[in-house]
């Protein structure tokens, strides 16, 4: 297989141009990265339809929509974020001013996974060009379609030597990663994310590593179980699990778990039923993920939902009982629209269940007390999450979205993206109209001096 050292040699001339750190010209670039997104909305819809059966409405709301306000929210803010930001100085540097410069670091690549493979591959990008870098995209595989209309689109609107896009594989990703890039942005699964950061570490590549994981969601004794049961239902069956801060376990209070569950079997019905009847609901990537997913249906007993179709790769809203720590089912991230449930009585046992396992990505509270709310909080590492709410936090661009531990490292999102494809570079600016003496060795009465 042909390497991909003339990509990188052609961005790299281009990057020596300066050309990409002009303001005016990043400015254009995400007005047009905008333009292209607007202007092929169908044919975006069309591609996700195909890759992954989504509906137009979340396509727009999770993939299209999210761009879009977020390449609004970066135009509004660059010019202040790509001015020096003026610091204080010591006492010891009397006369000097501080500074700090962000510039781009160069060539960044950009890999992506496939359950939002638009809004995945893009939202980094935006944050590339903002910071006035050049970029390689590597979208998965797993979405041909739109992987494929990506690279055309792309092609369109920049030229390769600025903005890039390589298809294919894991193999096609490791030649890449044989090449020296200036930094590294990986969004996907825990296992590949330590594939990327051993490659990077080659180079002492700085990398951002945007993973997954198991994301609890509590139900405490005193929560509205109404909007609960919608907010979680939706936040789980949005592109049928298949989200990387989605609700991966229900941990619920003993008290109130069999009427949260009654409520939430009727929002199921409720909110998906006709959508899975009139073969609307996502279906699941592939048949290696769909085998994986139903795999998992033999966890615990099948509450509610449980029926799966292979033809359509289709697995509906599945709710799963008497679930333990010890079942398969708990021993991976789902990544499908099956979510098992746990029950606690004890917080403090709770709090240690969820502390005896990596840190998760997300983690959302659903409870009325500010006392429960403060000892999860104060209690359990986790990237991100919500109080009575869930993947809402993602979505706003004033909240770095990232995870900790074995979830990722870095963030990003807002002035997020433009810092994280950013080096901060630290200026002091001296004076020159006198010197103080007293750094300087051999000076005794230094201090008398001042
Ligand atoms: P993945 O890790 O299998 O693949 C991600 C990318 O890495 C793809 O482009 C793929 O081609 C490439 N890749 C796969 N194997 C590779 C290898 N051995 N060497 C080099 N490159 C390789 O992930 P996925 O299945 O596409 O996505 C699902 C995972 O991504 C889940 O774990 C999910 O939680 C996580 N995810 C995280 C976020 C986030 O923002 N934190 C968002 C979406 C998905």
């Amino acid at each position: 297989m042909e390497g991909f050292s003339h990509i990188l040699k052609r961005q790299r001339d281009f990057f020596q141009t300066g050309r990409t750190k002009d303001v005016s010209f990043r400015i254009e670039a995400l007005t047009s990265l905008g333009d292209m997104i607007r202007s092929h909305e169908t044919d975006i819809m069309t591609a996700l339809k195909k890759d992954l059966n989504k509906s137009d409405f979340d396509s727009y709301i999770s993939e299209m929509g999210i761009l879009l306000e977020e390449i609004r929210f970066t135009l509004k803010h660059i010019r202040d974020w790509t001015q020096p930001r003026k610091v204080k100085t010591t006492m010891t540097q009397l006369g000097s001013k501080a500074y700090i410069y962000s510039e781009p670091y160069g060539i960044a690549l950009i890999i992506s996974p496939w359950n939002y493979p638009l809004q995945l591959a893009i939202a980094p990008l935006i944050g590339a060009i903002a910071a006035g870098n050049c970029a390689v995209l590597k979208p998965s595989e797993l979405t041909p379609e739109t992987s494929k209309l990506m690279a055309d689109l792309i092609n369109k609107t920049f030229p390769e030597e600025y903005v890039s896009v390589v298809q294919g594989d894991a193999d096609t990703t490791q030649l890449l990663l044989k090449e020296k890039f200036d930094y590294i942005f990986f969004t996907g699964s825990v296992s590949v994310g330590k594939v990327i950061m051993e490659a990077a570490a080659k180079y002492l590549t700085p990398v951002t590593l945007e993973l997954g994981g198991k994301s609890p969601c509590i139900v405490h004794h005193d929560a509205d179980l109404k909007l609960a049961a919608k907010r979680i239902a939706w936040g789980k069956f949005i592109n049928a699990g298949q989200t990387c801060v989605a609700p991966d376990y229900l941990y619920v209070h003993k008290d109130i778990k069999e009427q949260f569950l009654k409520t939430f079997k009727e929002t199921i019905i409720d909110l998906y039923e006709d959508i899975v009847k009139k073969g609307e609901f996502t279906r699941i990537v592939s048949e290696r993920h769909f085998n994986r997913v139903t795999g998992l249906l033999s966890s615990g007993e099948i509450l509610h939902g449980g029926n799966y179709s292979k033809d359509t790769l289709t697995i509906e809203p599945t709710v799963l009982g008497s679930v333990t720590w010890d079942d398969p089912v708990m021993q991976e991230e789902i990544f499908g629209p099956v979510l098992p449930v746990l029950e606690y009585e004890n917080e403090s046992a709770m709090i240690q269940n969820i502390n005896d396992h990596p840190k998760p990505l997300a983690l959302y509270i659903f409870s009325e007390s500010k006392e429960f709310q403060d000892a999860i909080l104060d209690s359990i590492s986790f990237g991100g999450g919500c109080i009575n709410d869930t993947v809402m936090h993602l979505s706003s661009p004033y909240l770095p979205f990232g995870g900790v531990g074995e979830s990722g490292i870095g963030a990003y999102h807002g002035r997020g993206s433009f810092d994280v494809f950013s080096h901060q570079k630290s200026i002091l600016k001296q004076t020159t109209t006198f010197d103080l003496p007293f750094r300087y060795p051999n000076r005794k009465d230094a201090l008398k001096q001042i």
